[in-house]
């Protein structure tokens, strides 16, 4: 359960109630908010007079459930918002992995060229095999800032594991927890820590439930700025790389109160597909988009068959406006 408490009772008190009912506790405006697990249906009657508000759950889907807060959260992303009274869809764009400092020029002047603000690029991949290329680090995210640096782009890169969670948090403006690295306890409550926004990409085996799970644990930290990124759950199909699930996209708009977004790239694994994912995507009035674009993806490092080239991309751009304008939405 969620409880609400006026700032009047201080934080020495918050913290003691928080203590006795093994709950999270952090401040946010006014009140204090605790949060026990979902078990809990009432508080002890000794605290029943101090609480302003109570909310209940039947999971533990609570900070981010919609019963709790009937409205999207507004993220940042740079000077972009997303979420609230927003109706943008952003559209984050960039190379899988950054692998060379030309290479991430021109990146970056594709999306300066398109009016997008937003790059991203893995420092730090997650590969299935050791013998694959793993990923600059530290020197792919001095590259990173160094774009955000000359060309005022946002940057979002993701985190492997905790050893260099920190490194990702100082150097990117928003967090990104890989799909194989979302159960990841060291990450999570690192990123519980910060207030950087963090977008959180669904395991592929990885249930609905168990996904905003994921997202309480960074929710009930005290930091708000949590995104939802399906990319492609796996089925029995393997003609494609996974299968987006837009159901899932559904139930998460209509539950959740957190903005979602959607990578078809990811999802499709084969460059042919994405265009029209991407669209379809679209019409599903998310909040933004993660599209992986490269210079020339037949030497990409990393997901090279699902790599748009940039005029590929540039004609995929051109298509999405009307499609956001059908659904009240407005590509950013
Ligand atoms: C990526 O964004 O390049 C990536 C590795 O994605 P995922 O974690 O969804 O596999
Ligand atoms: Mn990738």
């Amino acid at each position: 359960m969620i409880a609400h408490f006026s700032e009047n009772i201080g934080n020495e008190k918050a913290l003691a109630i928080a203590e006795d009912l093994k709950a999270f506790m952090f401040k946010e405006g006014d009140k204090y908010v605790v949060i026990t697990s979902s078990s809990m249906k009432e508080l002890p009657q000794e605290y029943k007079s101090l609480a302003t508000e109570t909310f209940v759950f039947d999971t533990d889907m609570q900070l981010s459930a919609r019963s709790y807060l009937n409205r999207t959260r507004t993220v940042k992303i740079g000077d972009v918002e997303i979420g609230g009274n927003s109706n943008n869809t952003i559209v984050i764009a960039g190379p899988c992995s950054v692998e060379s400092e030309p290479q991430i020029q021109q990146s970056s002047a594709l999306l300066k060229s398109l009016n997008l603000t937003t790059l991203r690029g893995g420092c730090y991949k997650p590969r299935t095999s050791p013998y694959s290329f793993q990923g600059l680090g530290l020197e792919g995210l001095k590259l990173l800032k160094k774009m955000k640096e000359e060309h005022g782009l946002t940057i979002i890169t993701e985190v492997r594991d905790a050893t260099h969670v920190d490194e990702v948090i100082e150097y990117s403006d928003v967090i990104q927890i890989g799909a194989k690295s979302m159960y990841d306890h060291g990450i999570l409550k690192a990123c519980a820590k910060t207030t950087k926004p963090v977008l959180i990409k669904r395991g592929f085996g990885t249930t609905l439930q168990e996904f905003v799970q994921c997202a309480e644990f960074i929710l009930s930290g005290g930091n708000p700025n949590v995104i939802l990124c399906e990319r492609g759950i796996r089925t029995f199909e393997t003609k494609t790389r996974f299968t987006l699930d837009l159901c899932g996209v559904s139930y998460l708009k209509e539950y959740t109160n957190l903005p979602v977004v959607l990578d078809p790239s990811h999802a499709m694994g084969h460059a042919y597909g994405v265009p029209d994912l991407t669209r379809a995507c679209v019409a599903m009035g998310v909040d933004g988009l993660l599209i992986e674009v490269h210079p020339d993806p037949s030497v990409a490092k990393s997901d090279a068959s699902q790599q748009l080239d940039h005029p590929s991309f540039e004609k995929l751009l051109d298509s999405l406006q009307p499609i956001a304008a059908a659904v009240g939405r407005k590509i950013v």
